[in-house]
C-alpha cells in the first residue's frame, strides 16, 4: 500500500515536470521575441501601439514559469494563441509612462513612451492583451493586438556590438539563472579603464549584501561593453549635451537626483546579443542620483565607497519592493488609503493578511510603535511610500528605507523572487 503511494507521488511527479516542460516546447523556441511599443495617453486614458517587432537569439528567461503569478506591479500583459483564450505567457511591471501620468503636464498634454516587451518566440501567431490597474488596484483589460510571429524577422544591426563581459556566470544554462546585464551610460572610448573597473565595483557591491550575497550561485551578470557619445550623465551639469543614443539623464520629472530614460528602444538595441532579463545601468557619476522601476530598468551612480543606490533602486527594479520612507521625514499627509497597496513590503492595513501578518510575534501591536523595543523586530510602522500616515512598513529601518541592511520582509520578497527566476 505504501509503495503503491509513492509509486502514484512518483507518476503524478513525472507528469507534472512533464507537462511543464512540454508547454515551453509546446508553444515556443529557444529564442526572444522584443515587442517594442508605444504606451501613451494622459491622466487616466492609455493606449497601447505596437510600433516594431524582432527576434534575437536564446531565451534568456526562465522556461517552467510561464506565468506570472506575483500580482505584483501596476501592469501586466497576456500572450494567447491567436484567436483562443489558451494563455501561454504573462508578466507583470511598472512603468514610466505610470509615472509621468501622475506628474501635472499629464492633466492637460498627452504622452508617449516606448517599452519593450521580451517573450520566448511563439511558433505561431500570438494575441498580446494588455492590462493596467483601476483606481481599486483591479486589473482592466486597456487592449488586445495581433502579433504576426511568422512574418517577424532577426534584428539586423548596421553597426557592431562588443561581446558582454562575463562579470559573475554561475551557469552559461541561462534559463535556470537570473541573469542581470549592467549597461554603462556616460562612458566614452577614453573612459574604458574606468568603465571596466566600475563594472567589476558595480557587480561587488551587488554581492556585498545579503540575501544578494549568498546568491551568487543563482544570478549571471554580464556587463554591455558600450562607450557613449559623451563622458558625464546631463541633468544637473549644463556643460553636458542632453542628448545621446541611450538618453539617460539626471532630474527626470523635475526631480534632480532622479536618473531615467526614455529611450527604451536604443537602450535593448545594444543588448540584442546578451542573455538578459533584468537591466541595471551604470551612470558614470559621482554625484548622487537613481532610479528602478519594477521589471523595467534600474539605474545607479558610482560611488566608489559603496553600492546602497544600486542595492536600493534593484530592490524595485527586481523585487517589486516600495519605499519604506516618508519624504523627508516631514509630515506630509498622504492621500487617504482606501486600498491595500500591491507592494509586498506597504501595507495599508485593509488587507494586511496577504502581507507579513505571519512574521509578526503574537505579543508585537499593529499598529507597531517606533520605540525602543521594537527595533529589530517585525512590526506595522507608520510612515512609507513617502507618506507619514495611513501606509505602514515592516521594521523601523531597511534598506528600502535608509542604508541598513534588507529588512527580513524584503528579504523573504528578494528570496522569492530569485527562486522564480532560478527554480
Ligand atoms: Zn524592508
Amino acid at each position: 500500500m505504501f509503495r503503491n503511494h509513492i509509486f502514484i507521488l512518483f507518476l503524478l511527479f513525472s507528469i507534472g515536470l512533464n507537462a511543464q516542460k512540454t508547454s515551453f516546447d509546446n508553444y515556443f523556441t529557444d529564442n526572444t521575441l522584443n515587442i517594442l511599443c508605444y504606451h501613451s495617453g494622459r491622466k487616466a486614458v492609455e493606449y497601447y501601439t505596437i510600433d516594431q517587432t524582432y527576434i534575437t537569439k536564446k531565451w534568456a528567461g526562465t522556461k517552467t514559469k510561464l506565468l506570472d503569478n506575483t500580482n505584483l506591479g501596476a501592469h501586466r500583459i497576456e500572450v494567447y494563441v491567436h484567436n483562443t483564450k489558451n494563455l501561454i505567457y504573462s508578466r507583470n511591471y511598472c512603468s514610466f509612462f505610470e509615472e509621468w501620468q501622475t506628474t501635472p503636464e499629464a492633466e492637460n498634454s498627452c504622452g508617449n513612451f516606448e517599452e519593450v516587451f521580451r517573450i520566448p518566440l511563439p511558433n505561431q501567431d500570438v494575441d498580446i492583451a494588455f492590462f493596467s490597474r483601476d483606481s481599486l488596484g483591479k486589473w482592466f483589460l486597456v487592449e488586445k493586438q495581433k502579433i504576426e510571429v511568422e512574418k517577424t524577422e532577426y534584428k539586423k544591426l548596421d553597426y557592431k556590438l562588443y561581446d558582454p563581459y562575463r562579470l559573475n556566470i554561475a551557469s552559461d544554462n541561462v534559463n535556470t539563472k537570473l541573469d542581470i546585464v549592467i549597461v554603462p551610460a556616460g562612458y566614452t572610448q577614453k573612459d574604458s579603464l574606468k568603465m571596466v573597473s566600475d563594472l567589476k565595483l558595480f557587480t561587488d557591491f551587488l554581492f556585498s549584501k545579503p540575501p544578494y550575497a549568498e546568491a551568487k550561485n543563482k544570478i549571471n551578470v554580464w556587463g554591455q561593453c558600450y562607450f557613449s557619445e559623451q563622458t558625464g550623465i546631463p541633468g544637473l551639469d549644463s556643460t553636458i549635451r542632453p542628448n545621446s543614443f541611450l538618453g539617460v539623464s539626471y532630474n527626470t520629472f523635475n526631480s534632480p537626483r532622479y536618473i531615467m530614460t526614455p529611450n527604451l528602444f536604443n537602450l535593448h538595441e545594444i543588448l540584442v546579443n546578451v542573455p538578459y532579463e533584468q537591466i541595471v545601468i551604470m551612470c558614470n557619476s559621482e554625484t548622487y542620483g537613481g532610479g528602478g522601476i519594477f521589471n523595467f530598468y534600474a539605474t545607479s551612480y558610482v560611488n566608489p565607497k559603496n553600492g546602497f543606490v544600486l542595492i536600493h533602486e534593484l530592490g524595485h527594479s527586481f523585487a517589486g519592493l516600495g519605499d519604506e520612507y516618508s519624504q523627508n521625514d516631514t509630515e506630509v499627509e498622504g492621500a487617504p488609503q482606501c486600498i491595500e497597496p500591491w507592494q509586498k513590503n506597504l501595507t495599508s492595513l485593509k488587507d494586511f493578511s496577504q502581507k507579513w501578518k505571519d512574521m509578526i510575534e503574537d505579543s508585537t501591536p499593529i499598529p507597531t510603535p517606533v520605540t525602543e523595543e521594537y527595533i529589530n523586530k517585525v512590526g506595522v510602522f507608520e510612515g512609507a511610500a513617502y507618506v507619514t500616515k495611513g501606509l505602514y512598513r515592516p521594521y523601523q529601518d531597511c534598506l528600502m528605507r535608509s542604508d541598513k541592511p534588507f529588512c527580513p520582509v524584503c528579504t523573504r520578497e528578494i528570496n522569492k523572487m530569485l527562486d522564480f527566476y532560478t527554480e
